[in-house]
């Protein structure tokens, strides 16, 4: 059952048939399954129908068991709800093909927005991908590393704490902790934690987390604000807040009307309204969502970061990163150096930026965690497996069937005979998928006892 405060706060956003139409769907409609594949790993996309907002967007007619798919742990595409997928549309709108974007995803686990705006920034770009609890943040890491572009930092900080940040960020996404209205069909959980005052208490953390980080974005920069739920207080009215409080405008985003978005304008004081737009579940092949696109006013001021607390980074002999840089196939685009031990592959044009961020905040990974050099040799671990640009050509890989596959998603043994003598990138339908390291007779499973798969 519907909560029925719930039920009587939808004729303050929709029409009696409307809200009928809505509720009738939460109760009885099934939620669509989509996917979300990952250009840098998935050459052709394939056949299905498409997410209309979203390039790399696809939507399945059932839920297949992802688990049981390694190209699903190989990072090749993302489970990802369609209608939050819109935000492609509004970064692409408001910044193209621009190059050396910083991006600030603020509200980040577990990772479907990072890894979606880790693609658009693309490789000369970077995601600051932060999350605020910390076990949220290990999980967001994980994905992070699974979709493997090695362009994102995933920072475990309170939106606060980005306030040494000045003007810094290009574009900043706030994608808010909500009381989840829009999740209601989906997840049952959501219907039974709704209260009004829930509402009331999300209005107030949001407009609390949009002051936080508001110094941080650029003059000029993008503000991507989003949430799954329905009503006004933690939509509109905040947007309005914010419109009210501080000099900005929105962006023009052109909307085809056969997408079946509710479409809306926040006015501004002598700019661009700030469009805002509705994704409702019985209009759309999706959940509910929210979102609104803010460019920052002002021009000129100066970008500030905070003070390195420490220095994390420890530079490579030359010699031994020249054997490092053969684990990667374009070594020439990037910088490798040494953090607690493991060494790490970032791109040479962020370099800066990265260490910016990872010597004030609170960092749980970032770029490409190679692994640890012993006697000046690379033990390989897991996330450069999965990195998108892992040197396919010189390492020996072992191609395995599914059944082998998935033996080794579970950490059990597998056959010798499928590997070369010594470390052999694991793959699956050409996507990989892990390390095995073969001694003689004997298959090593370097596989993550933390990821391994448990069902059968
Ligand atoms: N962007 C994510 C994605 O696409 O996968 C979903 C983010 S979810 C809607 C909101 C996130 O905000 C949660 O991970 C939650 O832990 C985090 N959060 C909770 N309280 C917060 C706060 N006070 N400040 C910032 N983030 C908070």
């Amino acid at each position: 059952m519907l909560p029925d405060e719930f039920v009587n706060s939808l004729t303050e956003i929709l029409s009696a048939e409307e809200a009928n139409a809505l509720c009738n769907t939460i109760e009885n409609g099934r939620s669509v399954t989509s996917i979300r594949l990952n250009p840098f790993k998935v050459s052709e996309k394939p056949e299905g129908k498409p997410v209309p907002w979203n390039r790399y967007g696809l939507l399945l007619d059932e839920r297949p068991s992802f688990t049981l798919d390694p190209t699903y742990h190989a990072g090749a595409y993302y489970v990802q709800e369609a209608s939050s997928m819109f935000v492609e549309h509004l970064y692409r709108t408001a910044i193209g093909e621009r190059q050396g974007i910083k991006l600030l995803d603020l509200c980040a686990a577990p990772g479907g927005k990072s890894t979606l705006y880790s693609t658009v920034v693309g490789l000369d770009g970077i995601v600051v991908a932060n999350e605020v609890i910390r076990q949220r943040a290990m999980a967001l890491a994980g994905n992070v590393q699974k979709w493997g572009l090695g362009n994102v930092v995933v920072t475990n900080n309170d939106p606060s704490h980005f306030a040494g940040f000045r003007n810094w960020f290009d574009v900043i996404a706030v994608d808010a902790p909500c009381s989840g209205e829009g999740m209601f069909r989906k997840d049952p959980k959501a219907r039974e934690e709704w209260s009004p005052e829930l509402v009331t208490m999300c209005a107030a953390r949001q407009r609390r987390i949009l002051a936080d980080i508001w110094g941080a974005l650029k003059p000029g920069g993008i503000l991507i604000y989003s949430t799954c739920t329905y009503n006004r207080h933690e939509n509109e009215e905040n947007v309005a807040w914010l419109a009210s409080e501080y000099d900005c405008e929105g962006v023009e985003v052109s909307v085809p009307e056969e997408w079946k978005i509710v479409t809306g304008n926040i006015s501004t004081e002598g700019g661009v309204p700030i469009p805002t737009f509705r994704f409702y579940p019985h209009r759309v092949a999706g959940e509910g969502f929210f979102a609104a696109i803010i460019r920052k006013g002002g021009q000129g001021e100066r970008a500030c970061a905070p003070k390195p607390r420490r220095s994390i980074f420890t530079e490579i002999q030359k010699g031994t990163q020249r054997s490092i840089s053969s684990w990667v196939a374009q070594p020439e685009y990037m910088k490798f150096v040494q953090v607690a031990g493991n060494v790490y592959a970032y791109y040479n044009d962020t370099f800066a930026d990265v260490k910016t961020i990872a010597e004030s905040m609170s960092v749980i990974t970032s770029g490409i965690m190679m692994g640890q050099l012993f006697s000046g040799k690379l033990k390989p671990e897991h996330p450069l497996a999965l990195f998108h640009d892992v040197n396919k050509n010189d390492i020996a890989t072992a191609e395995l069937p599914l059944d082998a596959a998935l033996d080794y998603l579970r950490k059990q043994n597998v056959e010798s005979s499928y590997f070369s003598e010594g470390i052999n990138l694991v793959t699956y339908c050409g996507f990989p998928i892990g390390w095995v390291k073969r001694i003689g007779n004997r298959a090593n499973n370097m596989y993550p006892k933390e990821l391994r798969i448990t069902n059968l």
